[in-house]
């Protein structure tokens, strides 16, 4: 049997080394493997999060700083969103936030700033270039969910989850990528959502944005690999952050004729190979690895325990 080239690679690797051209050669394969495993340093890198007051973006905002960032955090001002209908996150959450990175011993500096504001978003990269100087990655988690059947859904609302879901993640982008660009590359990461692969009934609004912002992804990795830009997304599946407790819970307690205080455990147990909910933790994880990723861009991580798997 003709052996296949990787055998003769090892093979060739694992002969004994003779001489100096021999060495050079083994050292070419060292070289070789060692760029397979080759990771970004995340240590001293400059990281912007947005929606990082509480749920998955403060998580991911932490998990940055564990592994070396400084870290960048906003969310919007109170007030600044009058259509969501669940209360939004506050100034004082921002801050508990902040005040985590910092006892990590990462310089962290928290911004209000609505991402559907082209102003807000470009003061604030300025901002974060003077004070953190540069920016290495972008965290685009602003989310918001707003539910009901299609036939009602307010024109406001359908415009507001565009607003916050597809716009913000456009502006942030645009904004970040001249600074990226400025230190030689960097990463994008968009937080879609399992929504944004199959579609479900009372959630058309929210569903057809997160397919619009994987979509969004692939475009942009396309676009800004030559700049070495790495820009993928996340679809996380079901967390118990405030957008579930306050939005999904009431409708699935409905659908399930259960307490809502039951229903999500039930509901995940269903949807999922795992049989669990993910934590905010596990997309930060996953956020984490995206960044630190040198070949990867363009996919679509999903960190669902099964609960899509397409
Ligand atoms: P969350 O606790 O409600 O957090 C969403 C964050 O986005 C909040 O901090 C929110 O601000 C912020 N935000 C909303 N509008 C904004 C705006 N215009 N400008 C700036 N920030 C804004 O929900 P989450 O579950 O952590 O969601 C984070 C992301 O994950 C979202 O993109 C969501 O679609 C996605 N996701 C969540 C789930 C889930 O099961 N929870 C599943 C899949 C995907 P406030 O803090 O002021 O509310």
């Amino acid at each position: 049997m003709t052996p296949c080239g990787f055998c003769k690679l090892t093979r060739r690797a694992r002969a004994p080394v003779r001489g100096p051209r021999s060495g050079r050669r083994l050292w070419t394969y060292l070289a070789m493997f060692a760029s397979v495993d080759r990771v970004m340093d995340l240590e001293g890198k400059v990281a912007l999060v947005t929606g990082a007051a509480r749920g998955i973006g403060r998580a991911i905002a932490i998990g940055l700083a564990h592994a070396g960032c400084d870290v960048a955090v906003s969310d919007i001002a109170p007030g600044q969103d009058a259509i969501t209908v669940y209360p939004l996150g506050s100034e004082a959450e921002l801050a508990v936030t902040a005040g985590q990175i910092r006892r990590l011993g990462r310089k962290c500096t928290a911004f209000q700033a609505d991402v559907t504001s082209a102003a807000d978003v470009e003061a604030m990269l300025q901002q974060i270039e003077e004070r953190l100087g540069g920016l290495d990655i972008l965290v685009a988690n602003a989310g918001i969910i707003m539910a009901g059947p299609i036939a009602s859904m307010s024109e406001a609302q359908w415009d507001r989850i565009f607003a916050v879901n597809v716009k913000g993640v456009f502006l942030c982008a645009q904004a970040a990528i001249p600074r990226l660009a400025k230190r030689g590359g960097g990463r994008i990461v968009n937080i879609a959502s399992v929504a944004g692969k199959t579609g479900r009934a009372g959630l058309a609004a929210y569903c057809a944005s997160k397919a619009a912002v994987i979509s969004m992804t692939q475009s942009m990795a396309e676009e800004l690999g030559p700049a070495g830009i790495a820009v993928n997304a996340i679809c996380p599946g079901y967390l118990k952050t405030a957008m579930f407790t306050q939005v999904l819970n009431p409708l699935l307690a409905q659908l399930y004729h259960a307490p809502e205080e039951e229903v999500f455990e039930k509901f995940v147990q269903r949807q999922t190979f795992l049989g669990r909910g993910q934590s905010p933790e596990d997309i930060a994880e996953a956020t984490v690895y995206l960044c630190r990723a040198e070949n990867v861009t363009g996919i679509t991580l999903t960190v669902a325990g099964g609960g899509e798997v397409h």
